[in-house]
Order: C-alpha cells, then sequence, then structure tokens
C-alpha cells in the first residue's frame, strides 16, 4: 500500500500566491482542498512497525501566504 494512484487533475495555480496547486477531493467529505502540485517523500511507520515510503501532497493551506482567501 506504499503506492499512491496516478494522479489526473490539472494544475492550476493559487489565485493569492500564484503556487502550482491541485484540487482534490477529500475522502472524508467529498470537498475540494486545494494541495501543492509538487509531491514529497515521506515516511510512515506501518503495523508492523517498519518505515515505509509513500508519496504525499501538502495541504496548500500550511504553505499559503495568503490562506486567509481559502476560509
Ligand atoms: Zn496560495
Amino acid at each position: 500500500m506504499s503506492e499512491n494512484a496516478p494522479v489526473r487533475q490539472d494544475v492550476t495555480k493559487c489565485k493569492s500566491c500564484k503556487e502550482p496547486i491541485i484540487f482534490v477531493k477529500t475522502a472524508a467529505n467529498d470537498k475540494f482542498i486545494p494541495l501543492n502540485a509538487k509531491p514529497e517523500r515521506r515516511m510512515v511507520i506501518n503495523a508492523e512497525q517498519k518505515a515505509e515510503s509513500v508519496t504525499t501532497w501538502t495541504p496548500h493551506h500550511a504553505t499559503c501566504e495568503k490562506v486567509e482567501d481559502f476560509r
């Protein structure tokens, strides 16, 4: 389960800071949230207490200088 499904979302730009982002629906409530377009490699610790490599995307809220615009 370390492999992610291919990302099909179009890259767009944040209206506030112009960084490349993608809009993806959350599994929790099916609402679109902005993620930074560039994926990052991170590690998770699995059920067997072993480190596993995963690809992650950072919510754009975490890095946007003008985060107020999304609220
Ligand atoms: Zn932004």
